[in-house]
């Protein structure tokens, strides 16, 4: 359990909007169901918006009632459904979804998503004023501030279900097996997913692929009779392709590695235990925090305890890959 910060209410709120924005996460549903059981204490009414900022700006929402978040905090994915919606990009965009919130009387906007999401949610509330809380839903867990977010947990323990599988093929065939895990920009799932199924190498944006050490580290773990099968764990990254490529890079130095892309099953699932309490606490508090009068910040957890991130600094700033863990998953390659 996380250390919450008391809050005192010093504003009052008679209804706010939720919504979730960019790639879904499992736990999203827990965090929605978080803040609409928590926001009704409060005697607060909240509209639950449809995809995302598309739907903001499409006046698609309703209100939420008690029953309506019931028997969805065991479910992936998002029941608000999300959306990508290159239209929020712009100034105009985000004053016509202002118009929208404050036509229906709706005071405050809470965001779930990535960075993107809250990117908009930033540039939403410096524009328009209307208090905004961001909660980060990813299962990249690459956003600054904090050390957690939803769906990580789900999409690292779905990935390592999914490895240990492969492993057994791996085994009994003694092949090796590049798995590509999500994380464009960021090697933290990578990282994670790598140590916990003791792969045999992890590589990742943060540190540069040298083929030729890839290919060596192989042949080395082959003759101390260690190696004649394995799982590499690669990071997606940003280049398309990577994990082929680096498939048809290693068969020319006599390796003919099998890739398994694990692709869009590390979003989906049932959210862990972990993520619901992550989400739920993270959702109620949102509440709270808006009623403390906080605005423009991400609602996040840091040292154990619940904390808000000015939403400026999670743009400003990049979170990065521990180079403590990096060093490990390193030192742990055969
Ligand atoms: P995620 O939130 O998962 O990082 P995206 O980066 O695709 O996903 O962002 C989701 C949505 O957030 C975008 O489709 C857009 O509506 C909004 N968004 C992203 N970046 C910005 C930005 N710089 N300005 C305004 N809105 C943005």
């Amino acid at each position: 359990m996380y250390n919450l910060p008391s809050l005192d209410v010093v504003k009052t709120f008679s209804s706010v909007a939720i919504l979730t924005s960019g790639g879904d996460a499992p736990g999203m549903n827990a965090a929605i169901r978080g803040a609409v059981r928590s926001a009704l204490h409060h005697n607060i009414t909240v509209y639950g918006v449809q995809r995302g900022f598309s739907g903001l700006l499409q006046d698609d929402m309703e209100p939420l009632n008690s029953s309506s978040v019931s028997n969805i905090v065991q479910r992936g994915g998002t029941f608000l459904k999300s959306a990508r919606c290159p239209e929020f990009h712009t100034t105009e965009s985000r004053a016509l979804a202002a118009n929208i919130l404050q036509r229906r009387g709706i005071e405050a906007l809470i965001v779930i998503g990535g960075d993107g999401s809250l990117t908009g949610a930033h540039l939403f509330e410096e524009e328009t004023g209307i208090p905004v809380i961001g909660l980060p839903g990813t299962i990249d867990n690459d956003i600054f501030g904090t050390e957690d977010t939803i769906g990580f947990d789900t999409a690292m323990n779905t990935a390592l279900d999914a490895i240990d599988r492969i492993r057994d093929t791996a085994d009994s065939h003694e092949r090796h097996f590049l798995v590509e895990v999500m994380g464009r920009n960021s090697g933290f799932l990578a990282t994670h997913v790598g140590i916990a199924a003791g792969a045999e190498m992890i590589l990742v944006p943060e540190h540069a692929i040298n083929i030729e050490e890839v290919a060596l580290q192989l042949v080395t773990s082959h003759r101390s009779g260690m190696g004649s099968s394995g799982i590499i764990v690669v990071a997606e990254g940003n280049k398309p392709d990577l994990t082929h490529n680096i498939a048809q890079q290693l068969q020319q130095h006599g390796f003919t590695p099998h890739v398994s892309i694990l692709g869009h099953i590390q979003r989906g699932g049932t959210p862990s235990g972990h993520d619901r309490v992550l989400a739920s606490c993270l959702g109620a508090i949102a509440i709270d925090f808006l009623l403390a009068g906080y605005s423009d910040i991400m609602v996040g957890v840091s040292d154990g305890a619940v904390v808000d991130v000015p939403l400026d600094d999670l743009i400003r700033y990049r979170k990065g890959l521990d180079p403590e863990l990096l060093k490990i998953a390193l030192q742990l390659h055969k």
